[in-house]
């Protein structure tokens, strides 16, 4: 919705085919527009009679999770990583507690895997992040001024106003709106081809409506950035980079993006908000160096990644040295040479680099080469320092099962899904430790609730039905099975009778 003019980098042919994807949905939106109710495609539910009412907070919040449940099992590019998770939602968070606005939805950050600068809002509180654009970042104020940005296109309910202004039927046009902005988000070209020829006027008002928008983004934005701390001047630093990048770009964007670029007005307000203010230097976090570290890490071939890193390291030609010693890691572990990855676990160590984000890294190390005692004892460490990041936990039951500490794995399963019930992943972890300890009925049901929570109710039911037809279970346990199987059947029930009358 916003960076859009500074894509458009290099379409690959991953993100045409995503894109392409996600204009199968479109069309059948708008080829039902008339029609209003309209059923989603695949895993996205019925929005039903709601679609005449006004978007109230609660429909925009169920249409934002259904195009993130959208997201999370069809978008190749979703980065499904607690690390990277965990330190945007930190972020985005710490930025919403400052932001203006009142009873707002519980906010979800996401990163997509694109190298195309980019970040948008859905609707109900899930905003996305390209890495290309954390990469992007020059220092973490700069990031959380785009985050900031987007904060304030959700606290503001832009989406919603933007189609509430065209009176037309709204959930439709607000779905498509999302839609259309996913598919353009990387490949501006093909979505609003697609765009333009089935419904040219409307959306293309919605976008003409945007400009008021960015600018009210913008101010809210900057304040809500200067709340939590941040250097206000990060924002017009990265705006103008990223206009610059426009430039060099723009022959390839599309028409819309030309009349609505990330325009010198907005810098210029921007500079103008900014002029008064005392200069802040503000350092950046130990994680966003570790977190954009493991991104640049992860790209191309592992070998080349060391390269890079290695480089990076012998010429001294670095941001930070613990984030170049801990890429160089990372790209170690990905290329599989663990003794390197202890080396230089041993250098960030004597740096004095404490960070839950090393330790899974050394514990990894120390399990695949032989070692699972030490990793366990290294993840059970870590997590007494930073009981609450979830990729050590993940990575303890992992380390626990492959060490075939089937019990203590089931345990700590137990334990924390009481603190965490909606983890789906911890469900599936549990759902692969019952498999392991042999108890076939408990697997299922496991695997059931891993579905359930993310909304996959038919295939949950066809797991608790697997589990109905375990030879292995008591009584007590069968009726729980019974039990929530009712509850899921009339759910999926209701669900399908709201498609039935369309
Ligand atoms: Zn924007």
């Amino acid at each position: 919705m916003c960076f859009q003019l500074c894509q458009e980098v290099e379409p690959s042919g991953k993100t045409i085919i995503i894109a392409a994807m996600k204009i199968r949905v479109l069309a059948l939106l708008l080829l039902a527009a008339s029609a209003i109710p309209i059923a989603l495609a695949e895993g996205l539910p019925d929005l039903g009679e709601a679609a005449q009412a006004d978007l109230s907070p609660q429909m925009e919040r169920k249409i934002g999770e259904s195009i993130m449940q959208d997201i999370r099992l069809h978008e190749s590019g979703y980065v499904d990583d607690p690390e990277i998770a965990g330190y945007l939602n930190r972020l985005g968070k710490k930025l919403v507690a400052q932001s203006a606005g009142t009873a707002l939805p519980e906010f979800e950050f996401f990163a997509l895997r694109d190298s195309t600068l980019n970040a948008f809002a859905l609707p109900g509180g899930f905003i996305g992040v390209h890495t290309g654009l954390i990469l992007a970042a020059q220092s973490e104020s700069e990031l959380a001024s785009v985050l900031s940005h987007e904060v304030g296109h959700v606290t503001q309910h832009h989406m919603a106003r933007s189609v509430s202004s065209q009176g037309m039927a709204q959930i439709p046009a607000m779905v498509a709106m999302a839609v259309a902005l996913l598919a353009a988000r990387s490949n501006p070209d093909v979505a609003m081809g697609a765009v333009v020829s089935a419904q040219a006027a409307s959306v293309q008002n919605q976008l003409n409506y945007s400009r008021d928008f960015e600018r009210e983004a913008d101010r809210l934005g900057l304040q809500t950035l200067e709340r939590s701390g941040y250097d206000v001047r990060g924002m017009a630093a990265f705006f103008e980079r990223l206009q610059k990048f426009g430039r060099l770009y723009e022959n390839n964007a599309p028409g819309y993006l030309r009349t609505h670029p990330l325009t010198t007005e907005r810098i210029t307000d921007i500079e103008n908000r900014i002029a008064l203010r005392p200069y802040r230097q503000v350092a950046d976090s130990l994680d966003f160096q570790l977190v954009r570290a493991k991104i640049k890490a992860d790209e191309g071939a592992p070998r080349d990644a060391v390269i890079e890193f290695q480089a990076q390291v012998k010429d001294r030609k670095f941001f930070s040295e613990p984030a170049a010693r801990y890429g160089l890691a990372y790209a170690y572990s990905r290329a599989k040479d663990y003794a390197a990855v202890d080396r230089e676990v041993a250098v960030l160590r004597h740096l004095k680099i404490a960070s839950p984000m090393v330790e899974s890294l050394a514990a990894e190390a120390r399990l695949r080469q032989g070692d699972a005692g030490a990793a366990i004892g290294l993840l059970r460490a870590a997590l007494l320092s930073y009981p609450e990041e979830r990729g050590l936990t993940y990575a303890l039951v992992d380390t626990l099962l492959e060490n075939r500490q089937l019990d203590d794995a089931l345990k700590l399963t137990m334990s924390d899904l009481q603190a965490y019930p909606g983890d789906g992943r911890m469900h599936g972890l549990q759902s692969k430790t019952y498999a392991a300890l042999g108890k076939r009925l408990q697997q299922h049901r496991a695997q059931a609730e891993a579905y359930a929570t993310q909304g996959q109710l038919l295939a949950a039911i066809d797991q608790l039905q697997l589990a109905q037809k375990s030879p292995d279970g008591d009584f007590y346990e069968y009726s729980q099975i019974d039990a929530r199987l009712r509850e899921l059947k009339a759910r999926q029930a209701e669900e399908a009778k709201q498609k039935k009358q369309q």
